[in-house]
């Protein structure tokens, strides 16, 4: 391809609006142009790395025994009312109407309509296990779109869904898919890992997220140094501490202290002159929208995980109420709250964190405006329902389930996540099968998506440097460009375009930038797009018989002579792929 023809567009500054380089480089390659918030056009070069991912994607799917299939981006409300998610899910879903008045959405995910499509083709268990993809935009009214096709509002998804008529075949699957998005990150050039994950209100399945680690990540992933203990950072588990320790003998009395003003427990621990490990927090929780109220407790210096509490209750919710709404619903002395002669009233229970069970000597609140007991022992002291694991697990602990290992904490872009769905979709959906008994039952569903504008952002994340891009060969827009340093020069043009000509030939997508510009901006703009090979061909050269290869990665350059150039390039596509 001739770069004329390419449609390439590169900025010499970086654009203002991008804080991340996959961002801003993306930008500046002019493989993307924002047309509105969270909304992009893809241009020709930015389209070719989407369709690199997907070509691999659809390898990999098909590979799995899944086919390939296209479900309308604008969605019938009937179906979203059927399973019940019209009124659940929030504003992300764009809602709308067409000119008769009915109701529609923009997919932002497509679980109810591919029961749709299977429930009227699937009668038996004969049919199953059966497993549909695509590849599509789908749309989600995100509160804050940002970082290019990072966190878009119409984004390009794969979405896969399985059916089955029982657990075992949907392990089956989710295995095989698990194993597949492994292989798809690989072949993508990643340095990704495959981490438990919360399935939210759910509950009680089973999910996976992929994310590629990278220092500009959102999200904070988990891992053991050790084992293969990996988990997103809302679910990792702590080892559990010891149980409570009995209360030494010569341990001193509890006892009452006044702490004026000390509402925090930086202020408490000012005032007494501890650290924060030495003090226990409490903290009130409305579980289920104001359906009852737990009080949770856990060491000073930690941080309870609220969703970790959520799934110890089992409940749908847990949010922390406000002060105005604990007065009005409470008697409790805000600020002064410990796990000890406080008024149970409307609270249904006392839970604590296993940090708590390890400690002695602590300082809690004495559920009186201005006091604290100090002294206190868990043993002795504490009134505490229950025990359990609520804390975000910290680096450097031990890992959950190996000894010896302790834990790591990582940035992560999340670029695909792996479900157990079960059976939600098809009981609301009623999607059923004759089973081996002649029995008519609910089919088991598995779902699973790869986000692909976010793994091509994510992929620059991992692989930039300051000159630009530095694409993983494998789903890099061009592999190779051939730079024509002389244009005017009618030999060293033919060579260049002879090289070109080859390599393309050789089935090597490459591009000849042949522009009428100075050598400085060719070299500028092939660094910043990241082609994993260039070929310099030049008067000078050529007059002393030789073509300059420079790869992008290592900045290695070899001088060849032109005819051998074709053949360089190939061998060394082929080490660095
Ligand atoms: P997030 O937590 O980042 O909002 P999600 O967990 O809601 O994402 P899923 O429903 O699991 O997203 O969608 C599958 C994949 O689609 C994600 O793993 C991600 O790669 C991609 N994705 C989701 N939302 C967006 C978005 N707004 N822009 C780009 N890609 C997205
Ligand atoms: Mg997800």
């Amino acid at each position: 391809m001739r770069w004329k023809n390419a449609f390439v567009y590169t900025l010499r500054e970086d654009p203002s609006e991008a804080e991340l380089a996959g961002h801003r480089l993306m930008l500046r390659a002019g493989m993307i142009k924002r047309l509105a918030s969270g909304i992009y056009d893809y241009l020709p070069l930015g389209l070719r790395v989407i369709r690199k991912i997907e070509a691999i994607i659809r390898e990999e799917m098909e590979r799995c025994g899944a086919a390939e299939l296209l479900m309308p981006f604008v969605v019938p409300a009937e179906l979203w009312k059927e399973s019940g998610r019209w009124n659940y899910y929030g504003p992300e879903l764009l809602r709308f109407k067409d000119r008769k008045s009915n109701e529609f959405c923009l997919g932002p995910t497509h679980e109810e309509v591919i029961v749709d499509v299977a429930r009227n083709a699937v009668r038996s268990y004969r049919d199953l296990p059966l497993c549909l993809y695509q590849i599509q935009s789908k749309f989600r009214d995100e509160v804050r779109p940002r970082y290019g096709l990072m966190r878009g509002r119409e984004f390009i998804m794969k979405d896969a869904y399985s059916f089955h008529i029982d657990e075992e075949s949907l392990d089956e699957t989710y295995r095989r898919m698990h194993r597949a998005y492994s292989s798809i990150f690989r072949r993508c050039g990643l340095d990704f890992r495959p981490v438990e994950a919360d399935s939210g209100t759910i509950g009680g399945e089973v999910t996976h997220e992929f994310h590629v680690l990278a220092d500009s990540g959102e999200d904070i992933v988990v891992f053991c140094d050790r084992c293969e203990y990996a988990a997103n950072r809302e679910r990792a588990e702590c080892r559990r501490e010891q149980s409570v320790a009995p209360t030494p003998e010569n341990a001193p009395s509890m006892e009452e202290v006044e702490t004026p003003d000390c509402k925090t427990i930086d202020e408490v621990g000012n005032f007494l002159g501890i650290s924060a490990d030495r003090t226990i927090k409490t903290l009130v929780f409305s579980v289920n929208e104001g359906e009852y109220l737990v009080a949770a407790c856990i060491r000073g210096d930690k941080e309870l995980n609220e969703i970790k509490l959520r799934n110890h209750l089992g409940a749908d919710s847990v949010e922390v109420p406000t002060d105005e709404r604990l007065r009005a619903d409470t008697d409790m002395t805000i600020g002064y709250l410990g796990p000890r002669e406080l008024k149970k009233g409307p609270l249904r229970e006392i839970v604590a964190d296993y940090s708590v069970a390890g400690m002695s000597d602590a300082v809690i609140g004495a559920n009186r405006e201005n006091y604290h007991f100090r002294h206190a022992y868990p043993a002795r002291d504490l009134q505490i329902d229950r025990y359990a694991d609520l804390a975000f697990v910290e680096a450097g602990r031990a890992c959950p389930r190996c000894s010896g290992g302790s834990l790591l904490l990582r940035k992560g872009i999340e670029v695909g996540q792996v479900f157990k769905l079960g059976r939600k979709y098809t009981e609301s959906m009623k999607m059923t099968v004759l089973d081996e008994k002649g029995e008519q039952r609910y089919v088991t569903m598995g779902c699973y998506g790869i986000g692909i504008g976010r793994t091509a952002a994510a992929a620059i994340e991992q692989h930039h440097d300051k000159d630009g891009i530095v694409w993983p060969t494998a789903i890099a827009p061009y592999k190779a460009s051939v730079l024509c340093l002389d244009p005017r020069d009618a030999e060293a043009n033919r060579i260049a375009a002879q090289i070109h000509d080859e390599l393309e030939a050789r089935g090597i997508d490459v591009l000849l930038d042949d522009r009428e510009e100075r050598p400085g901006v060719k070299f500028k703009d092939a660094d910043l797009i990241g082609f994993p090979i260039r070929v310099v061909v030049g008067g000078r050269g050529l007059a002393a018989g030789i073509v300059e290869i420079k790869a992008r990665t290592t900045g290695r350059v070899d001088k060849v002579a032109p005819s051998e150039a074709v053949e360089f390039v190939v061998n060394a596509l082929d080490s660095i792929s």
